[in-house]
């Protein structure tokens, strides 16, 4: 696989992608970062798009605001999306970033999907050598973690 790396400012990439989201949608993105430069070395196309299949999901699966954090904590890049919707079962967890898994077709039918999003994710964490938890709860939401080590370990 093709990478075209480079050092970028993860913050000023989720600005500006939840921005055009926010208004895309007519949503409310919430960025928070403590510190507004936080640089990683990684693909930015691919991190943006790991970042866009994730808010892509908090929005379809929600109706409120979702919040969107990112932070540095020791030579780690922590990202975390959050939403206030339906959430996942505990049971499904496991499956999510199967290909074309999703969560009882028939409730999502109205929103449509291939359930391939969390799968190309998934890829885009692993070959940054990073690392993704789901935190869920039915009814009340979910928050996706994911942690890169801020300098590349190619895998
Ligand atoms: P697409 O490929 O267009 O993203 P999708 O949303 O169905 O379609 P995935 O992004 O792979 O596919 O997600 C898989 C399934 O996980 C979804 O169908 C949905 O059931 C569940 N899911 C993902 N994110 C959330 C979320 N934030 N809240 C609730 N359910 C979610």
């Amino acid at each position: 696989e093709w990478l075209q790396v480079e050092r970028f400012n993860v913050v000023a990439v989720l600005r500006e992608l939840a921005g055009v989201l926010g208004t895309t949608f007519q949503r409310e993105i919430r960025v928070h970062a403590p510190n507004p430069n936080v640089h990683m070395l990684g693909d930015k196309d691919k991190i943006r798009q790991l970042v866009q299949i994730l808010i892509d999901n908090a929005l379809k699966y929600s109706k409120e605001p979702v919040d969107v954090r990112v932070r540095l904590d020791r030579n780690l890049v922590k990202l975390e999306v959050t939403d206030y919707g339906m959430g996942i079962a505990e049971s499904e967890i496991p499956f999510l970033f199967e290909r074309f898994y999703r969560v009882d077709e028939a409730r999502h039918r109205s929103t449509g999907g291939s359930g391939l999003g969390l799968s190309i994710a998934k890829k885009i964490v692993d070959v940054h050598g990073g690392h993704v938890e789901v935190f869920s709860k039915i009814g009340v939401g979910t928050t996706i973690v994911i942690q890169f080590p801020r300098n590349l370990h190619l895998t």
